[in-house]
């Protein structure tokens, strides 16, 4: 197998297992890897469940990125620039992002995110929550000492060595906001 076919393999996995959890929806969400100072990045606008092999766009770090590469290759670019994560995956995931809506600091309440989300994930707030370079720079500087960061109003970030340690950690992100927010509906019911 290529190097190519064997990202693409990757990117496939990853979007289809992405989709099935819930973490994406059938257009949103997207997946990148640094490999020997290259850049693979998802297709502007292509599906995660449904990726096609030309929807993984390539470039060198530091060189011209292609336009039909995903929106916010500024993120991806910058985190690459910033930390030492090999792997990024932005995904839209409803009750995390519903819950970085009311605070500054997501602090899980369960045994398993707080074991994988150590102190806490932090909520990223800009003027324009995507593709923006306000947003790429603060999810860099997030990402250089945690795993993930919550952007209010618009999904979630997560750096890490693979992609599928990505993927596991945005699950665990999701899982634990899920615990958070019913356990807050209960207090709220009881009180
Ligand atoms: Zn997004």
């Amino acid at each position: 197998m290529s190097q190519c076919d064997h990202i693409f393999s990757i990117f496939k996995d990853a979007g289809e297992w992405l989709f099935q959890l819930s973490l994406v929806g059938l257009k949103n969400g997207n997946i990148s890897i640094r490999l020997n100072d290259r850049i693979y990045i998802t297709r502007k606008g292509a599906s995660l469940p449904a990726l096609k092999k030309d929807d993984v766009v390539s470039f060198s770090l530091g060189g011209h990125v292609p336009e039909e590469a995903s929106s916010e290759w500024p993120v991806h670019l910058a985190v690459y620039e910033r930390t030492a994560h090999n792997a990024v995956v932005h995904v839209h995931p409803v009750y995390a992002t519903a819950a970085a809506g009311h605070i500054r600091r997501f602090v899980p309440v369960d045994v398993e995110g707080k074991y994988y989300l150590k102190g806490g994930v932090p909520v990223v707030v800009v003027s324009e929550p995507a593709g923006s370079g306000e947003l790429a720079v603060c999810v860099a500087d997030a990402l250089a000492y945690s795993p993930c960061v919550l952007v209010r109003s618009h999904g979630a970030f997560v750096g890490g060595s693979d992609v599928f340690y990505c993927l596991s950690i945005a699950e665990i992100l999701e899982r634990s906001a899920k615990i958070f927010m019913l356990e807050q509906i209960i207090q709220g019911v009881k009180t």
